[in-house]
């Protein structure tokens, strides 16, 4: 199968922002002291302010009604790219966005950077895609 996959992120932060099924940014316990470590401040303190966990037991960062906690609304840049969770920096390589090497139309709709810049190639997209899964699992 060949790729039709190009990619590259124009920094709009429509990604970080609340849309539907996409307002949900997990977190494992390494992220979580990843996080914490990167504002200097406890993992206890760190949950208290930034996260909640969900009816599911998944801990999950806070959202305001537009975006989340850590989107600077008037850069669109992350507050805490430098330790930013895998969920967002594997971003849009997650197996439920590509079929048969494409784009699906839901990310293509949701995310400019779809369509632009170089094409990956099926197994340059596949270290993120498993980066992603491998996430959950800790
Ligand atoms: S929506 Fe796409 S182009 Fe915009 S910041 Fe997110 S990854 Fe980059
Ligand atoms: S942590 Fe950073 S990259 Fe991830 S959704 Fe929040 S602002 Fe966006």
């Amino acid at each position: 199968m060949k790729s039709d996959l190009r990619f590259e992120c124009t920094q709009c932060g429509k990604c970080c922002t609340s849309r539907g099924d996409y307002a949900y940014v997990y977190l494992n316990s390494s992220e979580i002291e990843a996080l914490a470590g990167y504002l200097e401040i406890s993992v206890d303190r760190f949950r208290r302010k930034y996260t909640f966990v969900d009816e599911d037991g998944w801990t999950q960062l806070n959202f305001t009604k537009e975006h989340c906690i850590f989107l600077d609304p008037e850069t669109n840049g992350c507050e805490v790219y430098g330790a930013r969770p895998i969920q967002c920096s594997t971003f849009p390589f997650w197996r439920s966005m590509v079929k048969d090497g494409k784009w699906t139309p839901q990310v293509a709709e949701l995310c400019e950077g779809i369509g632009r810049g170089r094409k990956y190639s099926l197994e340059e997209s596949e270290v993120p895609m498993r980066q992603y899964e491998e996430s959950d699992e800790d």
